[in-house]
């Protein structure tokens, strides 16, 4: 179990990664994603989920170098966009990410969402760059069962994170216990389901008894059930409020009641009927 904000999970390869993290989808580049990033960091936050596609690796890599920390007490999450992928193209950007985040390697690198017809060979450019040690993770992203199976079927280094939309109303139940059996280590974006289930009077009321906020009792959900979480905000006491979860904990009856809430419902894209 996740005890601070350093402990971590060791993944399929051995690597260890903090259970929690901070997300940065939708943070603006330059000024509001330093400053998250290295509040995030002075309160103990060690790892960063960016992308791409978040246009704003420039910044996470200049608040990294700012906040002092080594960088090998870091983990540093980077993801290949859609339009990147197939083999040649993927390593490319690769690089592009590297560069703008001014780093010498990656701690984890995953394929954004499954583009038909050419997340395997997007895997092949991934599996490169995991050999030449230039990432010490590789994974996926928005990735389901049928996903999965395909890529497992023929790949040389198994996906050792699978991230996907994962909150109360979207538990993912049959997703998760595949990824367990496997061992890939499932991870939630949008756990907060974007601060759209904070009225929820289950949440609420388990969050009266613990004197929490009704995120720090979904998060603290998240981590009961094994799943690495990385919450998103800008706002130096949210950044506080959303790691302070590990002085209380849940029971079995309340995770299970929390879980009930499921409705199978999303923010985003279903990676199902996606069409890059
Ligand atoms: P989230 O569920 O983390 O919600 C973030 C929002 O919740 C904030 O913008 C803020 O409005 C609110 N919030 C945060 N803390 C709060 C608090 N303590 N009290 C009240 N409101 C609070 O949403 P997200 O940013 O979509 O997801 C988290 C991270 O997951 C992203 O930043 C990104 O790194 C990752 N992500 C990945 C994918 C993918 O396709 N792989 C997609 C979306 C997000």
């Amino acid at each position: 179990m996740i005890n601070n904000l350093q402990d971590t999970i060791t993944l399929d390869n051995g690597v260890k990664m903090p259970g929690f993290g901070l997300g940065v989808y939708k943070v603006e580049d330059g000024n509001v994603v330093i400053n998250s990033v290295k509040a995030a960091i002075k309160h103990g936050y060690r790892s960063i989920d960016t992308a791409s596609f978040y246009d704003n690796e420039i910044g996470v890599g200049q608040a990294i170098r700012e906040t002092g920390v080594p960088r090998e007490d870091l983990f540093i999450t980077s993801k290949v966009w859609n339009d990147d992928q197939g083999y040649e193209r993927t390593l490319k950007a690769f690089e592009t990410s590297l560069e703008k985040l001014n780093l010498e390697y990656l701690d984890l690198y995953l394929i954004h969402w499954p583009v038909k017809g050419l997340y395997k060979e997007t895997w092949k450019a991934m599996e490169k760059l995991y050999e030449d040690g230039k990432v010490r993770a590789i994974g996926v992203s928005n990735f389901h069962v049928q996903h999965l199976e395909d890529l497992l079927s023929d790949c040389k280094v198994k996906p050792v994170i699978n991230q996907v939309e994962y909150h109360p109303h979207l538990t993912q139940t049959e997703l998760h216990e595949f990824c367990k059996k496997e061992n890939i280590q499932l991870e939630a974006w949008s756990p907060l389901k974007k601060g759209r289930m904070f009225d929820e009077p289950a949440i609420v009321d388990i969050a009266e008894k613990y004197d929490k906020s009704p995120a720090q009792v979904i998060l603290r959900w998240d981590l009961q059930n094994h799943v690495i979480t990385i919450p998103k905000s800008v706002t130096e006491h949210r950044i506080i409020e959303n790691a302070d979860i590990f002085d209380f904990s849940l029971t079995e009856e309340e995770i299970d009641r929390i879980s009930g809430l499921n409705k199978n419902e999303r923010t985003g894209t279903n990676p199902d009927s996606f069409d890059a």
